[in-house]
């Protein structure tokens, strides 16, 4: 069956994914169910664009121009025979290896209601790195070393524009887009150690995706609805209109503290419906079970668990 492009929907969302086809990468525009290959589509620009997608997050709004013009220029014959079947491909992390991750702790106040702590006057930050990252449909795997793992949907932010002391009126420029984030965490380890860093670094532990919905397709992204699933029960559901801290005062203060570089991603904080929070007894992940991530205008980031598979 031909897949056919449909125009008028890119004027709703631009949804940027990276991908292998035939164990080669590539990027392009997520439609539904299909991807229109930017690669593809060489005569709409009098340049080619960059080949590899976190060039493209570098240039910016420039990028972002750049794929916009791709699809507006191209014809639709040309788009049709540019554009593949999602069941064709492997969907990537959008960001493979960010320079950095920066997370926010209790920027819900739901969240920090659950666990009985008052919201923070500045925001709490962390790091994970980046070797947690995967991308949509990649196992997040239970190290021997974890009794309680948990899942936390969180709207990441995607930095384009590098950027120190930047201003909260600047801030959107910096953006490049957005994406869902799991944060997921190992509980016993984190409370143990009265930090973050062991108890959310383990490989796999960062998954991000399906796409990054560029910042020119979403007026507010302090209102977008957040949720948590878990085997099709809906453990989180709230909008980062919760958020105690907004996306643009994130940038900001974290740009006072280190340079933001393109490629960055902001976690920014995940609202209550926790499984360690639960009642009347916790609801830690088993391997077997599957966690998606739903962010409003960006999609489903879905990751079965399993378990660690030990060399002998
Ligand atoms: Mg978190």
């Amino acid at each position: 069956m031909p897949v056919l492009y449909r125009d008028e929907r890119v004027s709703e969302a631009m949804r940027l994914v990276r991908y292998l086809q035939s164990n080669v990468e590539s990027y392009g525009v997520l439609l539904d169910h299909e991807i229109t290959c930017l690669l593809a589509l060489p005569k709409a620009l009098k340049y080619f664009p960059p080949l590899n997608f976190d060039d493209l997050i570098t240039l910016g709004s420039r990028g972002m121009e750049m794929a916009d013009q791709l699809m507006r220029n191209s014809t639709k014959t040309e788009k049709r025979s540019a554009t593949i079947s999602l069941d064709d491909v492997t969907l990537l992390a959008p960001v493979l290896s960010p320079p950095k991750i920066v997370c926010l702790g209790l920027n819900y106040k739901d969240h920090a209601e659950e666990q009985g702590r008052k919201t923070p006057d500045e925001p709490v930050i962390f790091m994970k790195p980046r070797t947690a990252i995967i991308g949509p449909d990649r196992p997040i795997v239970r190290s021997r070393l974890v009794k309680q793992l948990d899942y936390e949907a969180e709207l990441a932010i995607v930095i384009g524009e590098k950027g120190k002391e930047i201003p909260v009126s600047e801030a959107r420029k910096h953006i490049f887009g957005y994406t869902a984030f799991n944060d997921v965490s190992a509980r016993d380890i984190q409370f143990k150690d009265k930090q973050w860093t062991r108890g959310k670094s383990f490989d796999t532990f960062a998954p991000i995706g399906p796409c990054i919905t560029t910042v020119n397709q979403i007026d507010d992204p302090n209102d977008l609805g957040v949720s948590a699933r878990v085997n099709g029960e809906l453990r989180q559901d709230s909008s980062t209109k919760n958020m105690v801290f907004g996306v643009y005062e994130i940038v900001h203060y974290i740009s006072q503290v280190m340079t933001l570089e393109p490629g960055d991603l902001i976690a920014t904080g995940t609202p209550a419906g926790v499984g360690v929070f639960m009642k009347p007894k916790p609801r830690f992940l088993s391997p077997g079970d599957l966690v998606e991530v739903e962010i409003e205008k960006i999609g489903t980031l879905r990751n079965p668990v399993a378990k660690e598979v030990q060399s002998s």
